[in-house]
């Protein structure tokens, strides 16, 4: 019975709540906090819960589990605070509008020449988008297949000063934000392997009908067949 009911209640490690000394700066909010919630941190019990929620549960210096409980309550905000807030808050929601704009406009602007620099292997993430963009080797390609289809050269510079900017300032993004640029992504990429079966799909056809062919031999369909230089090197997508 004793063993039972030692297990059921661990006890809090010595430093967890209140702590011995007279205290310090919550490393959540930075105002006066007498309350540890980790073996190194003063933290309020709100901000160790918002700790838990948006970074780990354990502390990045000491490893030890977040408590968030017994511990002190955070200082209401000043009312200067509360303007500095909400004046942050109206910041990074005029900052995310403008980012999902340029998002839509980049669907099918640059997508299509995006995904053709990527043509022998996707990247796995925005993260890995971002670093194979900052290479010389990828603008290359894609400001050759932008140029290419048609469009500026000073798009596709914009472009990629714009990714830049967007690679710094990603994490700061809303959750919603971000998943649009996910989908403008992956929207992209599936648009241009469907436009790519569909020109092999087309040469294919032309080709048993007239034999080789020249690039005067599809009326109308010359992107299609240009888009079908890059299935060939992409091999069966
Ligand atoms: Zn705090
Ligand atoms: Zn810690």
């Amino acid at each position: 019975m004793k063993r039972l009911l030692l297990s059921c209640t661990p006890a809090l490690p010595r430093w967890a709540g209140r702590a011995a000394d007279e205290g310090g700066t919550c490393v959540v909010c930075q105002h006066a906090c007498a309350t540890r919630a980790c073996a190194c941190s003063y933290m309020h019990q709100k901000c160790a819960a918002t700790y838990v929620k948006k970074f780990s549960p354990h502390c990045s210096m000491c490893q030890q589990k977040v408590q968030t409980a017994n511990l002190d309550p955070a200082p209401e905000p000043t009312r200067e605070e509360r303007r500095l807030a909400s004046e942050q808050k109206q910041l990074r929601r005029a900052r995310d509008l403008a980012w999902r704009a340029h998002f839509h406009q980049w669907d099918v602007a640059i997508w299509p020449s995006v995904a053709h620099a990527f043509r022998f292997q996707r990247p796995s993430g925005a993260r890995a988008l971002f670093l194979h963009m900052s290479m010389q080797d990828y603008q290359d390609a894609f400001r050759q297949r932008h140029m290419d289809r048609g469009r500026s050269r000073d798009e596709a510079d914009d472009f990629i000063a714009s990714l830049l900017v967007l690679s710094r300032e990603f994490d700061a993004l809303s959750p919603k934000t971000r998943s649009v640029f996910h989908a403008g992504i992956v929207r992209g990429f599936a648009f241009t392997a469907q436009r790519r079966r569909e020109a092999v799909d087309l040469e294919a056809h032309l080709r048993r009908r007239s034999g080789p062919l020249t690039p005067h031999a599809a009326e109308g369909s010359a992107d299609a067949l240009s888009l079908s230089d890059g299935a060939s090197g992409a091999g069966s997508d």
